[in-house]
């Protein structure tokens, strides 16, 4: 790369905000990522220059709004290694997987089926299985986690059966940053003939996602984790399944022809896009992804991310009282964040002693509440880095923290 990650900065005006006096230190990227100024421009040049609907009207400024949707599109499918057909927009990755539960799910699951998770799900991908298994007489199986915030895929043979009709899996956990074998799940779910989803949520702005390679049918994520704006999401749907999901809602927008009491849908991706989707957001998307292509290099990134996350984890290490949890090796070598508690404080009270220094990270459970509970606490404080983050901003961490903890000690 011709530019280093810390000369990236500069494209995020956000960066440059001041918290209370202190300079801002933005370490809650799982929770959500800044957006370059291209991102912004893109936002704004749609809204200053051409909004219109889509689709619907013969004027420049319509044909313009959907030559710039598709084309995002376009980029997201290049992106994932789909086709454009399989892209379908959402408003996030809870949008999505809601989408896969009730409209593929409730039609394809019943009574003697089993749903098979795993106990380190964000509540996105547990609560729409908990639901469609209340709903269909289905029952929700769990691949379990061990104390280190891994799976323990040791039963997976009796856990992944002939009635298993999905696997839903998160990629990489937005709680501890364990990254999942999902090559491994997939592989069995295949040997059964199950459907597999992957909650791609924290993996898609870290690592090279390509759809094909991983080989499951669902892929989600949301728009805002990867520099894009808030409000859009993506679900890749396998499209030898298009005909197996019906459209999540229905309306203008998705119809071949309709008539008083029946009507025909159009085919995918507009069957699963009814109503007036985020045409702004959606663009902006496309200008995020254009930003990742023209600067980050995903193994680059990688090294990076986990040279800052090892910085932290020995920081953290030499002070007493941190409790630092999730694989710590396998962070050092290709996480994005950090995952600790502090005794005795509360993780909400640690959140907010780093606040007062423009140090911004997350404190709680993360929805993953029935995780933390299995883990035995009930809040962390959660760091994520992003590529704009530096090894100076660890320091100032770790710092903080031992200056927390001396007030005790
Ligand atoms: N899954 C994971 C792993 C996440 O980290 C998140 C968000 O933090 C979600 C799902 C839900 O994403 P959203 O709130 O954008 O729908």
């Amino acid at each position: 790369m011709s530019v280093t990650f810390k000369q990236l900065r500069k494209d995020f005006p956000i960066l440059s905000q001041s918290i209370d006096g202190n300079r801002l230190i933005y370490c809650d990227n799982a929770a959500t990522t800044h957006k370059p100024q291209s991102v912004i421009d893109a936002v704004v040049e749609c809204y200053t220059r051409y909004n219109s609907n889509i689709y619907r009207g013969i004027h420049t400024f319509a044909e313009k709004a959907t030559q710039r949707y598709e084309d995002a599109r376009e980029k997201v499918a290049h992106f994932i290694n789909a086709h454009p057909q399989e892209i379908i927009f959402t408003s996030g990755t809870t949008d999505g997987i809601n989408f896969v539960a009730q409209a593929w799910a409730k039609r394809h699951i019943g009574v003697g089926d089993n749903i098979v998770i795993t106990e380190l799900e964000h509540h996105a991908n547990l609560l729409p299985w908990q639901r469609v298994a209340q709903e269909t007489g289905a029952t929700l199986r769990f691949i379990p986690v061990l104390p280190d915030g891994t799976l323990d895929v040791s039963h997976l043979d009796t856990i992944i059966t002939e009635s298993t009709k999905l696997v839903s899996v998160v990629h990489v956990s937005n709680a501890v940053g364990t990254h999942n074998d999902i090559g491994l799940i997939i592989k069995k779910a295949r040997v059964v003939g199950a459907r597999v989803l992957i909650d791609a949520a924290q993996s898609i702005a870290h690592q090279k996602i390509d759809v094909k390679k991983l080989d499951g049918d669902f892929l989600v994520f949301s728009g805002h984790k990867i520099m894009a704006p808030t409000g859009v999401g993506v679900l890749f749907i396998k499209k030898e399944l298009h005909n197996d999901v019906e459209p999540y809602r229905v309306g203008g927008g998705m119809v071949q022809n309709a008539i008083m009491y029946d009507a025909t849908w159009l085919n995918a991706p507009h069957k699963f896009e009814a109503g007036t989707p985020p045409i702004a957001q959606v663009i902006g998307l496309g200008a995020a992804i254009d930003y990742i292509k023209n600067n980050i290099n995903f193994d680059d990134l990688c090294t990076y991310e986990a040279s800052l996350c090892s910085q932290l984890i020995d920081g953290l290490s030499l002070i007493d009282r941190v409790k630092i949890l999730g694989p710590i090796e396998e962070l050092k070598k290709r996480g994005h964040l950090v995952s600790f508690l502090v005794e005795p404080y509360h993780s909400h009270d640690v959140a907010a002693f780093l606040n007062l220094r423009g140090i911004a990270v997350r404190a709680g459970h993360h929805c993953a509440q029935p995780f933390a509970a299995k883990l035995g606490y009930d809040a962390s404080v959660r760091v994520s880095f992003f590529f704009y983050n530096t090894p100076e901003e660890v320091d100032f961490i770790i710092k903080a923290i031992q200056e927390l903890v001396d007030l005790i000690d």
